[in-house]
């Protein structure tokens, strides 16, 4: 395995995004995964950053989730730094691994000054070497996600359309916002992202109503939202993207032509453009896919709760 600082490309402006939504179980983990397996199979330099003391990104990308101590905590603590924290996860692909021991970093920092910017100013020396950062936060508000948040100029915002999928979002926003207003100006809500989405079930589409509607009213505020969208490519619920993690692998790994990996590659497309022509010509059989639904009977389930 080459060192991070051997084989990183300098490259000139780098996305960071932070994939939040302090609900658990709406696709953060998934979205991460497979979004930034898209761009580095696009040859783009990825970093992906697992903040949940879960560590179900590490996990889900094969890694070493006992390791001991996990690249977050390290780099979070001062341990060692992001350069020697980073592991190679794939071509292009590059991972910082999360642990059980995180969960001790926010007592551990509790009077540290700066600790919401730890995380930031640790990616300020990789900022010219990788074209995107993701964070995979965890399902909390606390200082964890905030550090997500200071260092992230973007968020995603998974959510999972179910009668409860909008309780916590003001909340959610409200962190964003106070965020944006004492330490990352630049903080902004680039998207919601519809996960395990099933187009026959009303709910579903009542639910992106709902927030095309609130984000069209908040428009002409100035806030951090007034320019998201809800991402116009729903990701279908499909048991292949339920079981890849399992075995390590993502849904372009396991199962490269399901309608998960289809979904997330037009995701991709639409969110960053720049995913290879071989991706970007799969991404358009969720058209013909849409059209024969229902396919299986994983994707036919009610919405789990
Ligand atoms: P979070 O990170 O928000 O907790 P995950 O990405 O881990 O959510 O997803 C929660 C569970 O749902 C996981 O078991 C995952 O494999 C599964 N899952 C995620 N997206 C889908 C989908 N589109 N269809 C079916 N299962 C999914
Ligand atoms: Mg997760």
């Amino acid at each position: 395995m080459s060192s991070p600082e051997a084989s990183l490309r300098q490259s000139s402006s780098c996305r960071i995004l932070a994939v939040l939504n302090q609900k658990g179980g709406v696709g953060k983990t998934t979205t991460v995964a497979n979004l930034s397996a898209v761009l580095a199979q696009s040859a783009k330099r990825t970093l992906v950053i697992d903040l949940d003391p879960q560590a179900h990104l590490t996990i889900h990308l094969g890694a070493d989730a006992e390791t001991s101590p996990s690249g977050s905590y390290s780099v979070l603590t001062g341990a060692r730094s992001i350069q020697e924290a980073l592991i190679q996860s794939r071509p292009n692909l590059w991972l910082l691994s999360s642990g059980i021991d995180l969960v001790g970093a926010e007592t551990e920092l509790v009077n540290e000054v700066g600790r919401e910017t730890i995380l930031r100013n640790a990616l300020e020396p990789l900022r010219e070497r990788f074209d995107y950062v993701f964070i995979d936060c965890p399902p909390s508000l606390g200082l964890l996600t905030l550090n997500a948040l200071a260092a992230a100029a973007e968020v995603l915002i998974p959510i999972q359309p179910h009668f409860l999928a909008l309780q916590g979002f003001g909340r959610l926003l409200q962190t964003i916002r106070l965020v944006n207003q004492r330490i990352n100006p630049a903080l902004r809500v680039k998207a919601i992202l519809m996960c395990m989405y099933d187009s026959r079930a009303s709910l579903s589409a009542e639910v992106k109503n709902d927030i095309e509607r609130f984000l069209e009213s908040a428009r002409q505020n100035r806030t951090p939202w007034s320019g998201a969208s809800v991402v116009p490519v729903q990701i279908r619920r499909n048991i292949k993207l339920a079981e890849a993690p399992s075995y390590g692998k993502t849904i372009f790994e396991y199962e490269p032509s399901c309608h998960g990996a289809d979904d997330y590659r037009a995701v991709a497309q639409y969110l960053f453009g720049e995913i290879s022509p071989q991706a970007a010509s799969a991404s358009t059989q969720q058209d013909k896919a849409a059209a024969c639904e229902p396919t299986d009977a994983a994707e036919t389930a009610p919405d789990r709760m």
